[in-house]
């Protein structure tokens, strides 16, 4: 009789730092290429495999309904609700409903360990993931760290510890890669508690956006791109900046995105048991996406510490993401005094809500999709999920 070996990967090797991955340039270092699950790297990266249909179907035990819009662009969802925390938590990156999640699973003995990334101490946007065993760990992960980050570097970690229950907080890339490897955790129960995520950098792209873009890039703390089509930096002194969208030097932006970032669909993350992020909410809320019967169970434990309000949907997106798309592939840059009028014209009667959160989909995938074709047109076919290409064909593209 022979028996399998469910062990494998361990005799795999991590790849040392700075060597090229297996998915090449289109590489997110999402992480598990540091681990011996590097084993599976060819069913689990996002880049050398696209999964998303058939890994939504194991998880969320459904497919995506494409007739119906809002599954379309958010996945598929039990609820969505737009909340904020009655008391922030100072620093986050919003009201920190996700440091909050964490806090409550590790609290109530739901999960021993958290998965999140703090930053290291010399430099405050490097990233470094760890697994979080206490709540002053996890609070002390809480912020965007805007650049790629490789969370799934603690694999290994998980297994040799012993530990069977755990959350793993992260972006699209890396949930996929997770995915793909779950049964191979040794866990009794895993956790999946996403955020959304698009145009992502290198470290050194976050620098160069930071100089072309603020007046004072050695102080920014965070920021974001708001549903008010401006960038709001925070900087150290507690002051607030904004640059509106329409402004930004588009010429010299296009290059900074990593590649793995102009080609990525999973946007909403897709495959997590429930998303936090702020895109389909009313301006200054998050919003919730919840997935499956074990992100209403994570969404309960932190209700009672939530103002909610039901999402709503406002405008209409089509014209200006048609007008965005010709604009961003001529790379036009508007002077700044004519950026901060169209933003205010824009915001008022603009799109809101899940308008907003379709909009910026809108005009990531038509442009990552542009991408694909031009700079890798073997993988568009397979690359690029039945549910974006759908998206994609409601506008009409350059050559
Ligand atoms: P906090 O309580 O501050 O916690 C933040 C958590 O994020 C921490 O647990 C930390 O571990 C984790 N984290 C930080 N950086 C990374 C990283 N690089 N990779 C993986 N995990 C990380 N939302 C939208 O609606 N639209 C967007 O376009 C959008 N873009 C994003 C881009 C990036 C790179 C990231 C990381 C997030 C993005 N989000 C987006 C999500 C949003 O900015 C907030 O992170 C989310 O609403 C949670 O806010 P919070 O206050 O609850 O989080
Ligand atoms: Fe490996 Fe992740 Fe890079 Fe893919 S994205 S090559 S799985 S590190
Ligand atoms: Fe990963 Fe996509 Fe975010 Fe890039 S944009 S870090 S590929 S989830």
């Amino acid at each position: 009789m022979t028996t399998i070996d469910t062990n494998k990967h361990k005799k795999a090797k991590a790849l040392k730092p700075g060597s090229v991955r297996p998915a090449k340039e289109l590489c997110s270092e999402c992480g598990l290429c540091d681990t011996y699950y590097i084993h599976y790297v060819k069913e689990a990266c996002a880049f050398i495999t696209q999964r998303i249909d058939e890994l939504e179907t194991s998880t969320h035990n459904r497919p995506r309904n494409l007739e119906d819009e809002n599954e379309l662009y958010f996945g598929v969802h039990q609820e969505m609700i737009a909340a904020r925390k009655i008391q922030p938590i100072e620093g986050a990156q919003w009201t920190g409903i996700v440091s909050t999640i964490a806090i409550e699973m590790l609290n109530r003995g739901l999960v021993e360990g958290v998965v999140c990334v703090q930053n290291s101490k010399e430099d405050r946007f490097q990233p470094m993931p760890i697994i979080a065993r206490t709540p002053e760990e996890i609070l002390a992960a809480k912020v965007n760290k805007p650049t790629l980050s490789p969370n799934l570097s603690v694999l290994e970690q998980i297994e040799k510890s012993g530990m069977k229950r755990l959350l793993v907080i992260g972006v699209g890339c890396q949930i996929q890669a997770l995915r793909a490897v779950e049964k191979k955790l040794g866990l009794e129960k895993l956790y999946v508690l996403g955020t959304p995520c698009v145009d992502n950098v290198t470290r050194a792209g976050l620098q160069k956006f930071l100089e072309t873009t603020s007046r004072s890039p050695e102080t920014v703390v965070s920021y974001e791109f708001m549903q008010d089509f401006r960038v709001h930096f925070k900087h150290e002194d507690g002051s607030e900046e904004k640059v509106p969208f329409f402004g930004l030097k588009t010429n010299v932006l296009k290059d900074i995105f990593a590649p793995s970032c102009m080609s990525c669909f999973d946007y909403v993350n897709s495959l997590a048991d429930i998303v936090v992020g702020y895109m389909g909410a009313p301006f200054n809320w998050q919003w919730i996406v919840v997935r499956n019967d074990t992100g209403k169970e994570m969404l309960e434990l932190v209700k009672d510490q939530l103002h909610t309000q039901p999402v709503m949907s406002k405008g209409d997106r089509k014209a200006a993401v048609q007008q965005g798309i010709e604009a961003y592939d001529k790379a036009v840059t508007l002077p700044m005094w004519v950026a901060k009028l169209m933003g205010v014209v824009i915001d008022k009667i603009g799109p809101q809500g899940l308008e907003y959160g379709k909009f910026s989909m809108d005009s990531h995938f038509t442009r990552n999709y542009l991408y694909v074709k031009r700079n890798h047109p073997e993988k568009l076919e397979d690359h690029v999920p039945e549910f974006a290409k759908r998206i994609v064909a409601q506008y009409k593209l350059p050559e």
